[in-house]
């Protein structure tokens, strides 16, 4: 990662604003990380199509297996509200006593709930800042992926 200070990918729809208003939810959402045992906080807001926006935190759990992260906490949320369509995500995450966060990419488990409501233009912020911050696409993180049209879903279908 050399120039982590500009978007690597974009398509357009969200401007630099959107990104920014993602990124606060995001940290704020960090705020709330239940990380007694790693110590690693994560925040996670996601922007539906409707531009409703759900945050969600890290929660741990004494026996691993039950924790939940950030990004899942913030899909979860939303889906039980009835949203089915998402634009993009911002992730920021780092040691809970850090002075500086660091880029926090999504768990291989988070980028697969990703794939089964999203496309592949879905927008992953990765952020340490509101202005320091990179764009991935779903594609470009879970190439080759396993969505819901392998089970012979219609991915138009599948996602609302
Ligand atoms: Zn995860």
């Amino acid at each position: 990662m050399e120039d982590q200070t500009t978007e690597k990918t974009g398509t357009g729809k969200h401007s630099d604003g959107a990104a920014g208003m993602l990124i606060k939810a995001a940290l704020e959402a960090r705020k709330n990380a239940y990380c007694p045992y790693s110590g690693f906080a994560v925040g996670a807001a996601l922007l539906c199509a409707d531009g409703s926006v759900w945050s969600g935190c890290n929660i741990e759990n004494v026996a691993f297996t039950p924790g939940n992260c950030a990004e899942r906490t913030a899909f979860f949320k939303a889906v039980c509200e009835g949203k089915r369509e998402f634009s993009a995500i911002a992730i920021v995450g780092g040691k809970a006593d850090a002075e500086k966060l660091e880029f926090c990419p999504p768990c291989g488990v988070c980028r697969q709930v990703m794939r089964e409501f999203c496309r592949n233009n879905f927008r992953i912020i990765l952020a340490v800042s509101e202005k320091e911050y990179q764009v991935f696409t779903l594609g470009e993180l879970l190439p080759l992926s396993f969505g819901p049209e392998q089970l012979g879903g219609d991915p138009d279908t599948c996602v609302k």
